[in-house]
């Protein structure tokens, strides 16, 4: 069961220090992904290179947030030593964001704890990146009637959707400069776009932070924008690293000119953290964001 698998890897023994007294612990194998501190923030902080438990939770709320942090830790980090069930908190992913989206939590180590989400159009459901597998979350899928789509957009955070993909019948979305990490994807996307994908859906070629990365734009509300852009909290605005950057920054500029041309109210990234703000302000940090890029150059 990925629940007992999860409490029993968090060591006790490798505790940090940061930790305030109590059940729940992080331990020194945190790679600082975000996950538990986006879950319940005021549960966890950041000491700069680790998340650790800065308050106990203090009511069941603030309990359930910290179990479901617990579930989505891509490294098994924190645990429990008190007799708080975690199975509480299995049945809370896929867990809503927005009427339409939800993240899907259970985050990999292979994708550096990446975000995943689930997206609801009139025929059903389509994956965005993935989570690790897991067999609660399978379970949740198929009573919500199944995928029909898995959107990767681009090679780094995969994790498990070849796995989603054969269990529920789900294509695969990948470019074809992104293909090795999904070799037998069913979809490849081929040149540069736009590719529309279903009804107010549109897969959008936004390479720099990889040769073949795209992000998918929904119903002119919606930016799934994988490690293209996302909410920085050190800029406390829209971001983008070029220390990250594993393609090319100017092509990485031109694709987020390029964002300038659409609407969009929800930022909803591979890393970093989702975002919302009304469409004419999100333009207005876009193009402040793009004039900071133009500086790291
Ligand atoms: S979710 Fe896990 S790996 Fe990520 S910051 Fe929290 S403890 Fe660390």
């Amino acid at each position: 069961m990925a629940v007992l698998e999860n409490s029993l890897m968090a060591n006790p023994k490798k505790r940090l220090p940061q930790n305030k007294p109590g059940d729940f612990f992080v331990d020194e194998t945190c790679i600082d992904c975000d996950t538990c501190r986006i879950l319940a923030p005021k549960v966890f902080a950041e000491s700069g290179e680790y998340s650790y438990v800065q308050a106990q939770p203090r009511d069941l709320q603030e309990t359930r947030r910290t179990l479901q942090a617990l579930l989505a830790c891509p490294t098994h980090s924190i645990g429990t030593e008190g007799d708080q069930k975690a199975t509480l908190a299995l049945g809370d992913f896929p867990l809503k964001l927005d009427e339409r989206i939800f993240y899907l939590g259970y985050a990999a180590e292979a994708s550096f704890g990446a975000r995943s989400y689930l997206l609801k159009i009139a025929e059903g459901y389509w994956m965005i990146e993935s989570p690790r597998w897991n067999l609660s979350l399978v379970k949740s899928l198929h009573a919500w009637g199944g995928l029909k789509g898995i959107f990767l957009s681009h090679q780094d955070d995969v994790a498990d959707a070849d796995r989603y993909a054969r269990e529920f019948g789900a294509k695969r979305v990948i470019h074809q400069l992104e293909l090795k990490a999904q070799p037998d994807a069913e979809e490849v996307l081929q040149g540069k776009g736009p590719w529309p994908l279903e009804k107010g859906m549109e897969a959008i070629f936004t390479p720099g932070h990889s040769a073949g990365h795209c992000s998918l734009w929904v119903d002119k509300t919606y930016l799934f924008s994988g490690d293209h852009l996302w909410y920085s909290r050190s800029r406390q605005d829209l971001g983008a690293s070029k220390e990250v950057c594993w393609y090319d920054w100017p092509t990485q500029i031109e694709s987020m000119e390029k964002l300038l041309n659409i609407d969009f109210e929800w930022v909803l990234p591979g890393h970093g953290r989702w975002f919302y703000d009304e469409k004419i302000k999100m333009k207005e940090r876009l193009q402040k964001l793009i004039i900071w890029m133009k500086k790291q150059v």
